[in-house]
């Protein structure tokens, strides 16, 4: 029988025998630990009913462990040199599939749709490509896609922002934007030695269980989302401050701007990084009133 591809001996024979270079622009860090791929798997729960959804799956070492568990694997990955490498690796798995694209130009509603038709209980794990840890959790919370929750491995410093409540000097727009749509937590904090190259980074895993609806309910989101990054422009000062500041015409609104915090309760020589979500709620749809 094969040896797992995530220990160090069968990946560096792997990449040998393809002559594989890692391409650092595309964050290639391998994993070679399969003890940490087991764990990230059952922080997923997964079980035989369940679509697991792969971005980045390097040379197929998550993607087997989570082949052995879930009734189908669906794997996204831009390099196109790893392809023949997966269909090797991954050929003694039936329920494998690794499409080549990148993921942020993925019609991910449309595949998902297609390549998971009779699943109801989809997840996605993958271990990240740093670049674009954020851009790839946004696109998948925004599409709202029908996932039950993400368990991604990323850098320990962007967990500990997704992860951040109010009142710590890591919470701040992030924070807001990713528990909006899901409850967020840190499961696992990783050694960079179970990575093959190491990268210069500590990592952490995170698991995102998507809310049935978003934290707070609000007029309008892409409001909120912008009275958020206002609250947040400079972050030592007051949040009326920001909000004049950063608002479009907030200087001229300024009464306004302290009416509207008055009215939610929110007093103005508050930071931002102090307001909850709901808070934040309250307060946009009192700003709406002289913003629409
Ligand atoms: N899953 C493997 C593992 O754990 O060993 C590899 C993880 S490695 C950190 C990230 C992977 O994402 C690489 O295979 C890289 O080529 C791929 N990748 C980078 N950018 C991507 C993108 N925009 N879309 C899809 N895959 C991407």
């Amino acid at each position: 029988m094969l040896k797992d591809i995530a220990t160090p001996n069968r990946t560096k024979e792997i990449l040998k025998k393809y002559g594989f270079t890692f391409k650092k622009s595309l964050g290639q860090n391998f994993l070679i630990d399969t003890n940490i791929l087991h764990r990230i798997v059952d922080h997923a729960e997964i079980t035989e009913e369940t679509g697991a959804i792969e971005i980045g799956p390097g040379i197929g070492a998550l993607t087997e462990q989570l082949a052995k568990r879930a009734k189908k694997v669906l794997a996204f990955e831009i390099d196109q040199r790893l392809l023949p490498i997966l269909a090797d690796t991954l050929s003694p798995y039936s329920n494998a599939k690794v499409i080549h694209q990148d993921v942020l130009k993925a019609d991910l509603k449309g595949t998902l749709e297609q390549e998971f038709e009779n699943i109801e209980d989809l997840m996605v794990v993958a271990n990240l490509p740093y670049y674009v840890t954020t851009p790839i959790l946004m696109k998948l919370l925004e599409e709202q896609i029908p996932v039950r929750g993400i368990v991604v491995m990323l850098q320990k410093e962007v967990a500990d922002r997704i992860a951040a409540k109010p009142g710590t000097k890591e919470y701040g727009s992030l924070s807001i934007a990713i528990q909006y749509y899901t409850e967020a937590e840190t499961v696992m904090i990783v050694p960079k030695t179970v990575f093959n190259p190491q990268p210069n980074v500590d990592s952490a895993v995170i698991r995102l269980l998507r809310r049935p609806k978003p934290a707070v309910e609000v007029q309008d989101e892409a409001f909120f989302f912008q009275v958020v990054r206002a609250s947040f422009g400079q972050r030592r000062k007051t949040i009326l401050n920001n909000l004049v500041n950063n608002l479009p015409n907030g200087k001229q609104k300024k009464a306004d701007i302290e009416q509207a915090l008055s009215t939610a309760e929110i007093d103005p020589k508050r930071r931002g990084e102090t307001l909850s979500i709901q808070e934040f709620g309250k307060l946009s749809d009192q700003l709406l009133k002289s913003f629409r």
